[in-house]
């Protein structure tokens, strides 16, 4: 579907020119209260042919870092820099976002469940099909970025499905070193934009309620990557990863939870990869008589973790993936020589790109 020549571009009931940056507010729906819910865009629309790509972010309404990368693309791209057309969807869960919630807010429904949608069906479902039908299977690839849900962080890494090959492309072109393998949930944008020909992956990064600029300008570079490697920018270089690690579906990864409740204390890190064996948490009572210490299952990887101090029995702690021995070797070694991304105080943060 990657355009040949340059041409006109017809998304989003707009018609943009080659050559046009074009940025508007896309009329989805209405609220109750009789106001557009409009979607914000940005549609840089190349001098030169190439891929349309889209890039889209708080579908799930509170996840805010996307946003501030896709504001930033928008801002820093320019139809002479493109060859192809950038599709930015600025914020797609707009009664979300508006609420500072996950869900639709009223109807409580996942936007990310609810693709393709249905032109006569709930509210969520409307809103996805006309993103869906508006917007995205007019494109030929896409990056939808989220963070990981309220009182949780999640270590930067990409989703993508890759027994298929036009998304193994894209997911290792983004230059994460961890890419979590699965074609999503029925529903989710990139499911059924994969399923459709539109090879999509899911970027998770941080929190949910912030701008965490370490990762923008992480995310920045890896965006620079993909756009490089579908020569939308043909001079850029296409950044790999010292190291990448396939989590193979089925088995290997895990929710670690709480069998005891009481005060959290994290006893992993500063890096991400944890020995088997080795203290992930511990948890106390009051009188710190009973700690159960919580150990890593197997050598693996630290991709999510709750940020509550606080748990009950059940409640999860971290999202743990196993790594195989050869891929433990390669992280260890990069970690003797310092260059693997570290975990400080307070979160997940980068040393930089
Ligand atoms: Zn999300």
């Amino acid at each position: 579907m990657t355009r040949k020549t340059s041409q006109l571009i017809e998304i989003g009931e707009r018609t943009v020119s080659p050559g046009e940056k074009s940025q508007f507010r896309y009329d989805a729906a209405t609220t109750y209260h009789g106001d557009a819910v409009e979607i914000p865009v940005t549609v840089i629309n190349g001098d030169k042919a190439g891929p349309t790509v889209f890039l889209s972010a708080a579908v799930h309404g509170d996840e805010l870092n996307g946003i501030k990368v896709i504001q930033e693309v928008a801002d820093t791209y320019e139809p002479a820099d493109v060859h192809g057309a950038l599709v930015c969807l600025h914020v797609l869960n707009v009664p979300g976002f508006l609420a500072q919630q996950r869900y639709v807010p009223i109807s409580d429904e996942d936007l990310n469940r609810s693709f393709p949608g249905n032109a006569r069906g709930t509210t969520a479902k409307r809103l996805a099909n006309t993103i869906y039908e508006e917007f995205v299977v007019k494109c030929d690839l896409g990056l939808d970025f989220h963070t990981s849900t309220r009182n949780r962080t999640t270590m930067y890494h990409v989703r993508a499905d890759m027994r298929d090959p036009a998304v193994e492309r894209l997911a290792r072109a983004f230059g994460m070193s961890v890419i979590l393998d699965g074609e999503g949930s029925e529903g989710t944008l990139r499911n059924v934009a994969c399923r459709n020909g539109v090879p999509t992956v899911t970027v998770e990064m941080g929190r949910a309620h912030q701008f965490q600029m370490e990762h923008l300008d992480r995310a920045l570079h890896c965006v620079a990557s993909v756009l490089a490697e579908y020569e939308v920018l043909p001079d850029r270089p296409v950044s790999w990863p010292g190291w990448t690690h396939v989590v193979a579906r089925g088995g290997e990864k895990t929710w670690i939870r709480a069998d005891t409740g009481g005060l959290v204390e994290r006893e992993w890190g500063p890096h991400l990869l944890v020995e088997e064996g080795e203290p992930l948490f511990t948890i106390s009572n009051h009188f710190k008589d009973d700690v159960e210490v919580v150990r890593a299952p197997f050598t693996g990887l630290v991709i999510g973790v709750l940020e509550s101090a606080i748990v009950y029995p059940g409640h999860p702690l971290c999202h743990f993936v196993r790594v195989d021995e050869s891929t433990a070797d390669i992280i260890r070694d990069d970690i003797q020589r310092g260059a693997v991304d570290v975990y400080r105080e307070g979160g997940f943060q980068w040393q930089g790109p």
